[in-house]
């Protein structure tokens, strides 16, 4: 599978290229080049990305770069390999998973490239090892949409679509996602070589993110002499912070399995997630979670018990249960008070303290439950609100409500503590924190459609808006509106 593109020379894209996971040694990864895609398109591309990369924005243009992320011709100084992992999948060990369709090209500018989407790899399983361009477009949106939130994440360079078939519950095509992370190492990582019993490699592997990522580690104090607890630590506090953003912004995952989940506390693997239209806090977005594990209301404990995972994986190495147990603890304080504080900046409590922190809860609680029992859109609730406190007064957060008695005494409650915060900085707290475009899932499923008529302009447009969504955007306020009836059919399950 590595011959078509042995003969090829290579092409010299203006990157510098390092690999130093392919360092880690034999055991990790398998080298072996991406599949050529036939005749390949752009669909959609990032030059935010690009700039973060350091690519000169003039090649998202060239077909050499078109060539190149699709493995039709080697780059130059890359040295592609797919890594080794497992995991835990929907609470049961898989054993060993892997990229079983990604392939990593290197490092340039301290992150690393992947292809998704780019040909098998001795750990596709009974996958093809390809992507959908349905899935790829949905990860290329999001990607970029989370980087516009302020929430932690893989990002996406380009979507490259082809013509080539690809067979799921019906026929598709065929797209590759160029995604970009200072490290795609995930917790299955650990727990591949821990339930081998390859501790040298296990320590390897944690040495190598301590190093690189979490060099404090060595350093801490509290778990002084024994840096991988620290690690623990450090990761459990990471991940906390980011649940508790998703939590905040009405994100849904769909697929929180240990190899899933970043060991930078990164948003990553896009597949079945979605925004929540109307908040409904038991809402299960991959429609082949029947039990419904991944719940959005249970992200936050899933992460708990992931993590777990991850304390089983690294217990070689720090030793003693006990300080692994008290490396866990810090998911449960970070995590409430990190959600705390986004959600008491979703009301404008530019004034939250200790000693407002009792009632400010209580009003939260009941403003959610409101919000849950009339299923009120999430998003246009706390961007309406936002405004009411700005410009308008509160009728346009009235309207959202039937019970319009409940809905004013919330109001009320919300108003009289408002009493004493100057309106206008409410307000703009307020509106660089509740968004007002994410990534509806009917929104991308119309950009998909159009992306499969070869029209790509709804790609490139929820791209600009939703890189900076906390904007007005004059002009497209279809794009925040409420989703129509067809968007509550839409089926996402883990077929990507
Ligand atoms: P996911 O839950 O989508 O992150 O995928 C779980 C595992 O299945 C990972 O190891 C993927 O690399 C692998 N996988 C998913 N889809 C495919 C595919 N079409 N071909 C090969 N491997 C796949
Ligand atoms: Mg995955």
């Amino acid at each position: 599978m590595t011959m078509a593109t042995q003969n090829l020379t290579a092409l010299d894209v203006g990157l510098a290229w390092r690999n130093s996971f392919a360092q880690l040694g034999k055991s990790f990864y398998t080298p072996l080049a991406p599949w050529p895609l036939p005749a390949p398109y752009w669909v959609g591309r990032s030059t935010s990305t690009a700039r973060e990369l350091g690519l000169n924005e003039s090649w998202l243009d060239s077909p050499e770069l078109l060539q190149v992320l699709t493995g039709n011709q080697p780059m130059a100084g890359t040295q592609p390999l797919a890594s080794v992992y497992s995991g835990h999948q929907f609470g049961q060990w898989a054993g060993q998973l892997g990229d079983g369709r990604a392939i990593l090209l290197g490092e340039t500018g301290g992150l690393e490239v992947q292809l998704k989407g780019s040909g098998l790899t001795p750990y596709s399983r009974m996958g093809d090892g390809r992507a959908v361009l349905r899935s790829s477009i949905r990860e290329f949106l999001c990607s970029e949409a989370m980087q516009g939130l302020g929430i932690a994440t893989s990002r996406a360079l380009c979507v490259v679509g082809s013509d080539a078939p690809i067979r799921r519950e019906t026929v598709e095509t065929a797209a590759v996602v160029t995604r970009v992370a200072p490290s795609f190492i995930r917790f299955g990582h650990f727990e591949h070589f821990s339930h081998h019993g390859q501790h040298a490699q296990l320590k390897v592997l944690a040495d190598y993110v301590i190093d690189r990522f979490y060099p404090a580690c060595r350093a801490s104090d509290k778990f002084a002499g024994n840096p991988y607890a620290a690690l623990l630590e450090a990761v459990s506090e990471r991940t906390a912070a980011l649940v508790a953003q998703w939590q905040a912004v009405g994100f849904c995952h769909g697929v929180l399995n240990t190899d899933n989940m970043s060991i930078l506390g990164l948003t990553i693997d896009y597949g079945p997630f979605q925004f929540l239209d109307a908040f409904n806090p038991g809402h299960v977005c991959n429609h082949s979670d029947q039990e419904g594990r991944y719940a959005f209301d249970k992200q936050p404990n899933i992460a708990y018990w992931n993590l777990f995972c991850l304390g089983q994986a690294l217990l070689p190495l720090i030793g003693e249960q006990e300080l692994a147990i008290a490396a866990l603890e810090s998911y449960k304080t970070v995590f409430p008070a990190a959600f705390e504080r986004r959600m008491f900046a979703k009301l404008g409590l530019i004034d939250a303290s200790d000693s407002t922190a009792t009632a400010d809860r209580a009003l939260l609680q009941d403003i959610l439950q409101l919000l849950a029992k009339e299923q009120v859109d999430y998003t246009i609730f706390w961007r309406r609100l936002s405004h009411c406190n700005a410009d308008t007064d509160a009728q346009t957060v009235r309207d959202l409500f039937v019970d319009r008695s409940a809905a004013d005494a919330c109001l009320l409650r919300y108003s009289e503590r408002l009493e004493h915060i100057p309106r206008g900085l409410a307000a703009d707290l307020m509106l660089k924190t509740n968004p007002k475009f994410v990534l509806r899932n009917y929104l991308g499923e119309q950009a998909i459609q159009a992306a499969k008529l070869k029209d790509f302009s709804q790609v490139e447009t929820l791209l600009m808006l939703l890189e900076s969504p906390f904007e007005e955007h004059p002009g497209f306020d279809k794009y925040a509106d409420f989703p129509p009836d067809w968007a509550g059919g839409i089926e996402i399950s883990c077929s990507s």
